[in-house]
């Protein structure tokens, strides 16, 4: 038999779903996400506006960018391939009455369900755990609708990159667990860029997400040597 969703690391999905009850707990391993999700979700409202319009989330997790999206006023969907962080992203949005659809479903099969339905499309750090990152690329141009806004963030692929993200976060701060992430998915903006311009998106925007161990804080600049976040429009 032929998987259905070859595109889905089950290692990757598990470590995810070993994890999730912790999803929200801000001193957890999430907490990175947590402090970085006021700079992106501003980065992109920004850009996209959100307000009123109709959004899809890859990858989303327990929901802390959804969620965030969905109280700008976004209409959102969220999709994911862990069964247990979409359950802690229902019960989380329950709480906390906030309305967003969540899904067990792979982008290249949402993407061929629901074409160009969507005026946002945001795909954040979860390129570097797909086996072909490119093929989640497509998905995202081909949901997103013409002139609609996509957004990616991932973590570059540099000596650099491998001694803050990996050696640093995961051995000597602690702040990620150990095998979180792996060198040889990190993703160069040059690449990611080429991916996303053959199946029609426009680069309009990089940014970087620095961290600053001292103050403990991140910050959006020009610094794309780690983390980074890319804007693209979709040819009309
Ligand atoms: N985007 C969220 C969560 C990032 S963690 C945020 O930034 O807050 C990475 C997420 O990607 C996990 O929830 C994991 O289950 C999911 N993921 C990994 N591979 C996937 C795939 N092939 N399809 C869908 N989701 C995937």
């Amino acid at each position: 038999m032929t998987n259905p969703t070859p595109n889905v690391d089950p290692n990757e999905i598990r470590k995810f779903e070993d994890l999730a009850w912790r999803w929200w707990d801000r001193d957890s391993e999430f907490k990175p996400l947590h402090d970085i999700n006021p700079l992106r979700l501003n980065y992109i409202d920004d850009h996209a506006h959100l307000q009123g319009k109709n959004v899809i989330d890859i990858g989303c997790g327990g929901g802390i960018l959804a969620e965030s999206m969905a109280r700008r006023g976004a209409i959102v969907t969220g999709i994911d391939m862990g069964a247990t962080p979409l359950e802690v992203a229902e019960l989380h949005a329950l709480e906390s009455q906030v309305e967003v659809t969540y899904r067990q479903i792979s982008a290249e099969a949402i993407a061929t369900e629901a074409p160009e339905q969507f005026d946002v499309v945001t795909c954040m750090e979860m390129l570097e755990h797909v086996p072909d990152p490119a093929s989640v690329i497509a998905a995202c141009a081909a949901l997103v609708k013409p002139g609609g806004d996509v957004f990616f963030s991932t973590l570059n692929r540099n000596p650099k990159a491998f001694a803050l993200a990996i050696v640093g976060a995961e051995y000597v701060m602690n702040m990620l667990p150990k095998g979180t992430h792996e060198y040889a998915k990190f993703i160069k903006p040059s690449e990611l860029e080429r991916w996303a311009r053959s199946v029609g998106l426009e680069l309009r925007n990089i940014a970087g997400m620095t961290y600053n161990p001292l103050f403990q804080s991140y910050r959006l600049g020009k610094d794309v040597d780690v983390n980074y976040l890319m804007y693209f429009k979709k040819e009309m």
